[in-house]
């Protein structure tokens, strides 16, 4: 799920003359204070907001973990959802829980409610835009687990490039929620930078699991020069949600293919035989994701990464040479 773009050259020399300069000798700003500052900007963080920094979301995920272990303490997340966070829950110690979604891969605000109550998670995780899936949940019933949540509701925003919705605009009116996004899809997956926004009375206590040096001096350099232009990044995006439309319409076009609707930068198929396709298509040297036996729901199903449109079109091509032949 990376951006098949890259930096202009412009940029790109730029960042060498950065790098150069840079103060290798020293430890970075723990504090990373300018970087915060022109992620504040670029992301056009309400007033009032803190940030914490991570090196990607995943280890933001380790840190609100380990913030809430103690023996008992539970996790909650959808499923199918993003696979780190049964994972860390699991090396943090953490009780998983996962709650199914309906049948169209939507919140199942039912058994959300009663997992809540028997359950009571320290910690709640909501991918919006969802992974694998792809869709966005609607954003009532995501309102009422923040409002029936005891416990702290992060809403996991790693796509929000490709979305548009967010709930960053209401972080100041629940207590109890947090919103996350990465840099990584937006065409910075290689630089790790993962940002958590959040009231500051969790943030400065979150901050104390933080380890002090956790974004290096050249990641906090290079993030805070390509934030400056950040629109280069978006355009990207745009580009982006461009192919998904046109990759999306294709794939609907083939006989026994079923794309789900995607806001993220891919799109989920299912197949008639998932694994026999993803075996034909690495042997005509194209790599896409077969989450066939992630979970039952995802049965005979495939991701693919939304890429450049000659990526797009090569992907095409060995993918209609590798579907089955009608009978
Ligand atoms: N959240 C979701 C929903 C993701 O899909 C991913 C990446 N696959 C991440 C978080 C982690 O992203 P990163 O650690 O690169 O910031």
């Amino acid at each position: 799920m990376e951006n098949p773009y890259g930096l202009p050259d412009d940029m790109r020399a730029e960042i060498g003359r950065i790098a150069a300069a840079a103060a290798l000798n020293r430890y970075p700003d723990p504090a990373a204070g300018r970087l915060k500052q022109r992620l504040r900007d670029a992301m056009a963080v309400p007033a009032g907001l803190d940030l914490l920094l991570g090196n990607g979301s995943d280890e933001i995920i380790q840190m609100l973990a380990l913030a809430v272990a103690r023996p008992g303490a539970v996790l909650l997340a959808v499923e199918p959802s993003f696979v780190m966070f049964r994972m860390i829950a699991t090396i943090a110690g953490l009780r998983y829980v996962g709650v199914p979604l309906t049948c169209d891969f939507q919140l199942d605000g039912p058994r959300l409610a009663d997992a809540i109550v028997e359950q009571r998670p320290a910690l709640t995780f909501i991918a919006y835009p969802n992974n694998p899936t792809g869709n966005l949940f609607d954003a009532d019933a995501i309102s009422r687990v923040i409002e029936r949540s005891e416990g702290v509701v992060v809403v996991d925003e790693a796509y929000h490039a490709f979305a548009g919705k967010s709930f960053l605009p209401r972080v100041l009116e629940h207590p109890n929620l947090l919103v996350m996004r990465t840099l990584s899809k937006l065409g910075l997956a290689g630089l790790r930078l993962g940002v958590l926004f959040g009231h500051p009375h969790w943030i400065t206590e979150l901050d104390k699991l933080r380890l002090p040096y956790n974004i290096g001096v050249l990641a906090q350099a290079i993030a805070e020069y390509v934030l400056g232009r950040v629109d280069v990044l978006e355009d990207q995006a745009g580009a982006i949600r461009r192919e998904r439309a046109r990759l999306f319409a294709r794939l609907a076009s083939l006989p026994g293919v079923h794309p789900f609707p995607s806001d993220a930068n891919f799109v989920l198929f299912r197949v008639t035989d998932a694994d026999a396709i993803f075996d034909r298509l690495r042997a005509r040297r194209i790599l896409i994701k077969n989450v066939s036996g992630a979970h039952p729901m995802l049965r005979d199903c495939l991701r693919v990464t939304v890429g450049s449109p000659e990526e797009n079109d090569r992907f095409m091509v060995a993918l209609q040479a590798s579907l089955p032949v009608a009978a």
